[in-house]
């Protein structure tokens, strides 16, 4: 296979969005990878809500996503680099 056009880094995952909650956003679609979303946050029914912000009007949308990428937001999320090293590093 020949890549015609090279995306940006893509870590799997990426689906396609639409930007804008009801009234707001520019209605543009996006395809929205995992290094996109943010502030993830578990629904009570095993999936996840998370944010993106589009890059063309950078208004943030709301969207469902799948648990299995939620949870790898989030991990990441969780994992940011700290200011100071934590003394209480678990060994993995
Ligand atoms: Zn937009």
């Amino acid at each position: 296979m020949k890549v015609l056009r090279k995306g940006r880094q893509q870590d799997g995952g990426a689906q396609e969005y639409t930007c804008g909650n009801g009234n707001s956003g520019c209605g543009s679609l996006l395809l929205v990878g995992e290094g996109d979303l943010y502030c993830t946050s578990p629904h009570h029914d095993g999936s996840y809500r998370a944010k993106f912000c589009c890059s063309e009007c950078r208004t943030e949308t709301d969207v469902d996503v799948p648990s299995h990428i939620g949870i790898k937001v989030r991990n990441r999320e969780m994992k940011k680099p700290t200011a100071t090293p934590s003394p209480f590093r678990h060994h993995m």
